[in-house]
């Protein structure tokens, strides 16, 4: 049985693990990021990180197949780069692929985070029976992996599959990215409440408050308690959500044809509160002229979706 080693590099933690040739976890660990050590600090706790989890499972480095590295982005998959990373200042064309193989002696891939999590998904998680499958993680933005005929798309510039980005609202809400009206500035779990805070300041009514009893904004899932409970603020809120997600999935599967749309994230412990609400759309605004086959579902991996794919990515390489 062959083993690999997954890292998924975040702003907050470095996960690290040994996974083996059916996507089982053998061991895994998570250790904190700490961006202000710059890159060459965070390089090396990665590889400590590395080393630790394959002690861990008792495997020898020289016995790992290969190590998959899933990071933040732009990369530069041909030369191995981190180009930059929002969450990691001070990054500028960092070449972590060849730092780390050199490091540990092994074979070393480097991925986009959100597409190496889309890969998990794909090899063992909820995509494992299909081959085209598009994976939409709503958290602080709206993440996206396109995996087709079994291929992560990357694209010309390594900038392709950012689905978060596609325009659902032209002349929309502005987006970081430039552009205005981004699918994720209306389905991450972050634009939710601030949507629900916007519409309070302009003094709609609502159950919600701006800030819980411990003193904290909101977040997504206090608004979508407030509608479970009938608030029509927070529903209406839901409804848009849902709405934007709905158009997403239609553009895709107009691109793509996926026979399953994946979305991970929080959110997704709304469970049918929300999928409901976005099959409901999809089926409105998709083809009259052929059936929708495609599948909207949850993820299953959880928070091991990042670590899983790094290791699917060293797999299919
Ligand atoms: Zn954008």
């Amino acid at each position: 049985m062959a083993h690999y080693i997954g890292l998924d590099l975040g702003g907050t933690n470095i996960k690290s693990g040994v996974v083996d040739d059916r996507g089982q976890i053998v061991a895994k660990l998570s250790r904190p990021t700490r961006p202000e050590t710059g890159p060459d600090g965070v390089l090396a706790s990665m590889v400590d990180a590395a080393r630790e989890a394959a002690d861990a499972a008792k495997i020898p480095l020289a016995q790992i197949a290969g190590v998959g590295i899933g990071c933040p982005g732009p990369l530069d998959f041909q030369k191995g780069l981190v180009k930059a990373a929002p969450n990691l200042p001070g990054w500028d064309h960092v070449p972590v692929r060849d730092h780390i193989a050199r490091a540990l002696g092994r074979p070393a891939v480097l991925e986009n985070d959100a597409n190496a999590a889309a890969f998990g998904e794909f090899w063992v998680g909820a995509g494992r029976d299909v081959q085209d499958m598009v994976m939409l993680t709503l958290g602080t933005g709206v993440g996206s992996g396109l995996v087709v005929e079994g291929k992560i798309i990357h694209g010309a510039d390594g900038l392709g599959g950012e689905a978060g980005h596609l325009i659902v609202q032209p002349n929309g809400r502005r987006c970081g990215c430039g552009q205005r009206g981004c699918l994720e500035q209306y389905a991450s779990a972050s634009s939710v409440p601030r949507r629900a805070l916007d519409a309070m300041a302009a003094g709609r009514r609502t159950i919600l408050k701006p800030t819980r009893a411990d003193g904290a904004e909101i977040d997504a899932q206090d608004v979508f308690a407030a509608a479970q409970q009938g608030d029509e603020l927070a529903l209406g809120i839901v409804e848009e959500t849902a709405f934007y997600l709905g158009i997403g999935c239609v553009n895709l599967c107009r691109l793509l044809d996926p026979q399953m749309i994946v979305f991970a994230g929080g959110m997704i412990h709304a469970g049918e509160f929300l999928f409901d609400r976005v099959r409901r759309v999809f089926g409105e605004h998709s083809w009259t002229i052929t059936d929708n086959h495609v599948q909207i579902v949850p993820a299953k991996l959880g928070s091991d979706a990042g670590l899983i794919g790094a290791a699917a990515v060293a797999q299919a390489k």
